[in-house]
C-alpha cells in the first residue's frame, strides 16, 4: 500500500508543484487512509481520495481598494470550495501576507475532515487574502473588507458557503464583511459565522477553538486517569485561539507559562493568571500591540525575540507537561518536538492548523505521547460555527451554558470517535489515524451515495 501513497503523492506534486503545505497535508492523510484501502477497495475504485484532493471550485479574484490617503492597492482574494458532500462549504478566511493558493488548499483540505468529525452537516472550504491587517487603521481594514466582499458575495450564501474568521480575521473584520454582504444582497442571513452577539452571533463562538482544544486535552488525559489540574502548559500565539486556550487552562487548574507572536515569546514561570490574561487580551485585541509589552508590564516575565529561520523555537524548550501550539502552520519542527519530550511534555493538543511538521509528528507518534492533531483538537471553533448556523436558521439564540455544554459533548464525541477508529484500524492511541480515517469515512460514504459529481 505504500506504493499507493507514493504514486498519489507523485501525481499531486506533478499537478500542483509549488504547494508544499498542501502536499504535507495530503501525505499525512493518505498514509492513514492506506489502512482503510487495504480493507475497502471500493473507495479506491471510486477514486474518492483523488476527488477529495481536487477542490470542487477554486475562486481567485483581485481586490482593488483605496486607502485613507487615496492610494490604490491591489491584493489577491481566494475562496476554495473544497467539498460539499455532507453540507455547505464551511471554513475560515485568513488575511496574512503569507497567504497563497497552496496554503489555503491545505487549510481547506484539512477542513473537510475536521468538519466531518464535528458530527454537524458542514462541507469544507477556506479563503482569504495576502492582505496584511497588521498596523492598519480601522478605516483601512473596513475599506479592504468591503472591497473583498464586493467580489466574494456572489459566491457564498447561508446554504452554499459560510465563511468565518481565521488568522487576521476576527470580530472586527467579520463585522465589516457582514455589513457589506448585507448591503449588496439586501438580506440578513447567517452567511458568516463569528458574528457579533447583537447581530446573529453565538455565545461561546470566540472562545470555542481554544476551549475545545483544552477539552480535547482533558479527554486525552482522562484516558490515563489524569486531569489538567496542576499541569504546566506551553502555549504559542496570542490571538483568538491562544487567549481562550489560556483562559480554559486557568479554569481547569492548569498553568500556562508562555505566549507568543511572530516577533517572539514571553515566558512567565508564575503563570499567565486571569489578571495577566486580561492585560494580554487588551494588548492584542484593543491596542493591537506586540507581546514584548507583556514583559514590560510584568517584570518577572522574560521576553525572547525569535528568529523564524533558526533551527528551532526556544518557546518549546521549557519544562512543562502539555503543549498547545496555537499560532500557525509548521511552528513545531522535529527539533522542537524532541525538546518538548526532553522537557517532560507528554500531551500535545493542536489549536493551530498543522502546526507540527511531518517529522515532528513522527517524533510524537513514535513516543506514543497523547498527541491530538489539529483537525480533531481544534474542531471546537467550527463546531460552534455550526451551532451558530443552527441558531440563525431557527432565529433563536441559545444560552452560554447550552452552547458550552454542546461544545463539550462534541469534543468528547470527536475524542471517542478518534480513539475507537484508531483501535478499529489496529493503531490504538494514534489520534492522527483516528481523525483522518473517521473524518474520511463519513465524507467518502456520502460521496459514494451521491454518485460521480
Ligand atoms: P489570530 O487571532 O490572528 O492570531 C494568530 C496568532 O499567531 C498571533 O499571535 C500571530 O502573531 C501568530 N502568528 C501568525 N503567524 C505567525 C507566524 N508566521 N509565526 C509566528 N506567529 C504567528 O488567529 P487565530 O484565529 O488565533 O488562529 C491561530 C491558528 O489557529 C491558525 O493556525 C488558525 O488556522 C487556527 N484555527 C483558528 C480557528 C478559529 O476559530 N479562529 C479555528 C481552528 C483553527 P502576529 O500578531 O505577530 O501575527
Amino acid at each position: 500500500m505504500s506504493g499507493y501513497v507514493e504514486d498519489l503523492m507523485a501525481q499531486v506534486k506533478g499537478k500542483h508543484p509549488s504547494e508544499p503545505e498542501f502536499h504535507q497535508a495530503v501525505h499525512e492523510v493518505a498514509e492513514s487512509l492506506s489502512l482503510v484501502f487495504e480493507r475497502h477497495s471500493e473507495y479506491r475504485a471510486a477514486k474518492i481520495l483523488e476527488r477529495i484532493i481536487e477542490p470542487e471550485r477554486t475562486i481567485m479574484f483581485r481586490v482593488p481598494w483605496v486607502d485613507d490617503q487615496g492610494e490604490v492597492h491591489v491584493n489577491l482574494g481566494y475562496r476554495i470550495e473544497m467539498n460539499s458532500a455532507i453540507g455547505p462549504y464551511k471554513g475560515g478566511l485568513r488575511f496574512h501576507p503569507s497567504v497563497t493558493l497552496g496554503i489555503l488548499k491545505f487549510l481547506a483540505f484539512e477542513q473537510v475532515f475536521k468538519n466531518s468529525l464535528t458530527t454537524l452537516p458542514m462541507g469544507g472550504g477556506k479563503g482569504g487574502s495576502d492582505f496584511d491587517p497588521k498596523g492598519k487603521s480601522d478605516l483601512k481594514i473596513m475599506r479592504f473588507c468591503q472591497a473583498f466582499m464586493s467580489e466574494l458575495f456572489r459566491h457564498i450564501g447561508p446554504n452554499t458557503d459560510v465563511p468565518a474568521g481565521d488568522i487576521g480575521v476576527g470580530g472586527r473584520e467579520i463585522g465589516y464583511l457582514f455589513g457589506q454582504y448585507k448591503k449588496l444582497r439586501n438580506e440578513f442571513t447567517g452567511v458568516l459565522t463569528g458574528k457579533g452577539i447583537n447581530w446573529g452571533g453565538s455565545l461561546i463562538r470566540p472562545e470555542a477553538t481554544g476551549y475545545g482544544a483544552v477539552y480535547f486535552a482533558s479527554e486525552m488525559l482522562a484516558t490515563r486517569g489524569e486531569s489538567l489540574q496542576g499541569k504546566t502548559c506551553l502555549v504559542s500565539g496570542s490571538g483568538n485561539v491562544a487567549q481562550y486556550t489560556i483562559e480554559k487552562i486557568n479554569q481547569l487548574g492548569g498553568k500556562a507559562v508562555t505566549a507568543s507572536d511572530s516577533n517572539g515569546f514571553i515566558y512567565d514561570e508564575e503563570g499567565i493568571n486571569d489578571e495577566k490574561l486580561a492585560f494580554l487580551k487588551e494588548l492584542k485585541n484593543v491596542r493591537r500591540d506586540r507581546i514584548k509589552e507583556y514583559a514590560a508590564q510584568y517584570k518577572n516575565a522574560v521576553y525572547e525575540a525569535v528568529d523564524p529561520h533558526a533551527a528551532g523555537n526556544p518557546l518549546w524548550d521549557h519544562p512543562a507537561d502539555c503543549a498547545f501550539p496555537s499560532a500557525t502552520q509548521n511552528e513545531v519542527n522535529e527539533k522542537d518536538a524532541a525538546n518538548l519530550l526532553r522537557n517532560g511534555v507528554y500531551v500535545v493538543a493542536e489549536g493551530a492548523n498543522m502546526p507540527t511538521t511531518y517529522e515532528g509528528v513522527q517524533v510524537f507518534l513514535n513516543e506514543k505521547i497523547l498527541y491530538g492533531p489539529g483537525k480533531a483538537a481544534n474542531a471546537g471553533g467550527v463546531a460552534v460555527s455550526g451551532l451558530e448556523m443552527a441558531q440563525n436558521s431557527m432565529r433563536l439564540p441559545w444560552t452560554r451554558e447550552e452552547v458550552d455544554a454542546r461544545l463539550q459533548l462534541i469534543m468528547k464525541s470527536i475524542h471517542a470517535t478518534c480513539l475507537l477508529t484508531a483501535e478499529r484500524f489496529s493503531t490504538p492511541g494514534n489520534y492522527v489515524n483516528g481523525a483522518n480515517i473517521a473524518g474520511f469515512l463519513k465524507v467518502a460514504d456520502a460521496m459514494m451515495d451521491q454518485g460521480v459529481v
